[in-house]
């Protein structure tokens, strides 16, 4: 499977999912636990769109993160 996905012109990036919270959705893949507010299960949730992950994370974040995920 591919990091990133393109559906319907949309980019997903597997690394990360959206819960159903209205701010703050975001979660890294690492984040394995459903989320504590809304109690979304990240298997069962969509995969975030790039465009708002660099929005919600800066580059600093995001490198950190792939050292979590490898
Ligand atoms: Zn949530």
């Amino acid at each position: 499977m591919t990091r990133y996905e393109n559906i319907g012109g949309v980019v997903t990036d597997a690394d990360y999912w959206d819960c159903e919270c209205n701010t703050d959705y975001i979660h890294h893949i690492s984040d394995v636990e459903p989320c504590e507010k809304c109690g979304a299960d990240p298997d069962e949730q969509p995969n975030s769109h790039v465009d708002e992950v660099h929005k919600v994370f800066d580059a600093f974040q995001r490198a950190e993160h792939e050292q979590i995920a490898n």
